[in-house]
């Protein structure tokens, strides 16, 4: 039985509006699914749907046998802003997570010196939000999804708004912090370069109304290096997935 399947899904947010139509596929435990399209097409509904945040208009999606909001529990979000509390510092910001979760406060100092160290941020774990970089704020924001050591991970362009440099550093760090806790994760980007580097399988989408046009193997296993990015394989891969999107859309 797959980890996640989600079929003949639909989502409407008004009686004249069909957001997405007639979605179905299934995610494998370990699988990394990018769902790709462009701007509008349905594709931070579809995660909000994966979550539990927001209900189905028909359809089912199960998650380890569960609906989505049983299955919170094992479910970490990640958005596109770190969302962090300006009043708390990096480890207290972290604490929300299991503080949410009612884990003991006796238990929370040593999962948070786990996950800090982790994610590489043990030397800033007393700094405030504002003391710190895009970057290092989304690795709090990864570190606060993880401290509760999700089975899915769903993540909402997460580095949308960083610069190239920090995005593909963060893209190496997504994936070596997989291969370290072996999650499952659904990520959404309308990065075509990012799609390839970071997924084993893309999910294209077409808009009004949304939903999935084409499934795309990325050819490559992990782990993988930055020297991938400089591959004629990846480089192809990187044509075809454009082209696909295109006809798409
Ligand atoms: P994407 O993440 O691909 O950019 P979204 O899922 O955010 O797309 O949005 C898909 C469509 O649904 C858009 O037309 C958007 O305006 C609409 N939409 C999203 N959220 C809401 C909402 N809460 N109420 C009404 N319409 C919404």
């Amino acid at each position: 039985m797959p980890f996640v399947s989600l079929e003949n899904v639909r989502k409407s947010y008004g009686a004249r509006t069909r957001t997405l139509e007639d979605v179905g596929f299934d995610v494998a435990d370990g699988d990394f699914v990018t769902l790709l399209g462009p701007s509008g097409c349905g594709k931070s509904t579809l995660l909000k749907l994966m979550s539990g945040l927001s209900p189905l208009s028909g359809g089912t999606i199960r998650i380890g046998g569960m609906t989505p909001v049983e299955a919170r529990e094992i479910t970490s979000f990640i958005f596109q802003d770190a969302t962090l509390l300006p009043w708390r510092t990096v480890q207290a910001n972290i604490a929300l997570a299991l503080e949410f979760e009612g884990l003991a406060r006796s238990e929370q100092p040593a999962r948070i010196a786990e996950v800090l160290k982790l994610v590489g941020l043990e030397a800033v774990s007393g700094y405030y939000p504002r003391q710190l970089s895009g970057g290092m704020k989304m690795r709090v924001s990864i570190a606060r999804a993880l401290v509760t050591t999700p089975r899915l991970l769903l993540m909402d362009e997460p580095f949308g708004a960083l610069d190239e440099i920090t995005r593909n550093y963060l893209n190496e760090e997504i994936l070596r912090l997989k291969g370290e806790q072996r999650w499952t994760a659904v990520f959404v980007t309308h990065s075509v370069p990012e799609a390839v580097f970071l997924s084993n399988r893309i999910l294209v989408m077409r808009s009004a109304p949304g939903g999935i046009a084409r499934e795309i193997s990325v050819p490559f296993g992990f782990p993988r290096t930055p020297a991938l990015r400089r591959d004629p394989d990846y480089l192809r891969t990187v044509a075809e997935v454009s082209e696909a999107l295109a006809v798409a859309n």
